[in-house]
């Protein structure tokens, strides 16, 4: 609606719409159809639908179309599409832009569903994929050529949290009029400017900050009008990929507060990464907001912020961790990320355990490996539960 508003205005009201009753939160129009007022009126929609004009659920509804906008507002795309899962969205942009004979340069670290999409569906299509270390910028020089019709990375990967060049590789990217794909989950939505910095699709998993409260699955598509009307839409209505009105609702209640949140969450990553570094039971603290992080400086450019995630190796591998992680009080197990509630996960047996060892080795995913995503309760108890529990692995490591 208004370009003009800041962020937090935008993730507040940017794509309200109000029924007659004019009810203050949004409604959830759950509703598979529309009703048209006369054969002429269905026969004109199906012709050329308006733009606040429905047909059916599959291709786009009022609750849905409002967090589009929403998402699409603060992102700084012209369009978005809202898709069932974090999967339909990486694997809709993909499929939707991609056939038989195209070239896709991809970032190798990437999470375990996209690397899926990338190595075996696309291979299965006959579209051939060349992976590259996404930090090295001389790789994707090298991979990208004039037949790569676009280019995939996740902006910050996943579970060692190291960061692609966004501005870097469009550039490569563009000389060759490869399209960039960027899967933006890791650095937010609040952080990013991954358009500004040359992406030109943006996926996010709404599963993650987006709900922000661990509810419902979901993701996005945020392009260009023409990318997201003329690729995505055709393809996503018909292959049934939608994003449902209730998770739709969901998000754009989760919107609302994304700003604080990722904010407060990423204040207090912080504060835990500084904590934990030179704990003598972790061999390496990972956390871009450090100086010590190789890619620091990088992290401020891209997103300003260090973002909500931390990584951190106990020194004497999986056992240990495996008790570090059984002695926390408030941090949970599991595998979620972005979390009102913060989640602690062992990738390698979990998230990455069928990657094979040497992968695993190449992308830094060691035994005492954690990844933690932190959530919204007080940093000095999350501290506290951090050490408390580093503590008695100490203990059982020195009987
Ligand atoms: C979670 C995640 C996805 C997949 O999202 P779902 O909502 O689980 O389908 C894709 N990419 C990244 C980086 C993720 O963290």
């Amino acid at each position: 609606m208004t370009k003009d508003w800041k962020t937090r205005t935008q993730l507040v009201h940017e794509g309200s719409r109000r029924s007659q009753y004019g009810e203050m939160a949004e409604a959830i129009f759950l509703t598979q159809g529309f009703v048209y007022p006369t054969a002429e009126a269905a026969e004109a929609r199906f012709l050329k639908a308006g733009d606040d004009e429905f047909i059916y659920a599959r291709y786009g509804n009022p609750t849905t179309r409002s967090f589009e906008e929403r998402i699409a507002a603060i992102e700084g795309t012209e369009d978005a599409f809202a898709t069932a899962s974090g999967m339909a969205a990486v694997s809709g942009a993909l499929m939707s832009m991609l056939r038989a004979g195209d070239h896709v340069v991809s970032s190798r670290a990437l999470f375990g569903s996209c690397l899926y999409i990338l190595e075996e569906v696309l291979a299965r299509y006959g579209v051939q994929v060349t992976f590259v270390d996404g930090a090295d910028l001389a790789a994707w020089e090298r991979a990208v050529t004039p037949a790569t019709k676009a280019v995939f990375f996740e902006s910050m990967s996943n579970p060692t949290l190291e960061l692609v060049d966004i501005e870097g590789v469009s550039a490569i990217a563009h000389r060759h009029g490869a399209i960039v794909i960027c899967d933006n989950v890791f650095s937010t939505p609040i952080f990013s400017r991954a358009v500004e910095q040359g992406a030109d699709v943006v996926v996010y998993s709404t599963t993650k900050h987006i709900d922000g409260q661990g509810r419902a699955l979901g993701g996005v598509i945020c392009a260009s009008r023409d990318f997201i009307r003329k690729t995505v839409e055709p393809y996503m209505k018909h292959t049934g990929g939608s994003m449902s009105p209730f998770t739709a609702w969901i998000m754009l209640n989760g919107m609302a507060t994304l700003d604080l949140r990722c904010r407060a969450m990423a204040d207090s990553a912080a504060r835990v990464a500084a904590a934990l570094q030179g704990h003598p039971a972790l061999s390496r603290v990972i956390f871009p907001g450090l100086d010590s992080h190789p890619q620091h400086g990088l992290a401020m450019r891209q997103m300003g912020s260090g973002g909500t995630l931390v990584a951190f190796d106990i020194a004497a591998g999986k056992e240990a961790a495996f008790a570090f992680m059984n002695a926390l009080q408030i941090i949970k197990i599991s595998n979620n990320l972005g979390d009102a509630k913060s989640i602690a996960t062992h990738p390698a047996t979990t998230t990455h355990q069928r990657l094979p060892q040497d992968q695993k080795d190449l992308l830094g995913i060691t035994p005492g490996l954690i990844r933690l995503s932190v959530g919204l309760e007080d940093a000095d108890d999350l501290i506290g539960d951090l050490l408390g529990a580093l503590s008695t692995i100490g203990r059982t490591m020195t009987t």
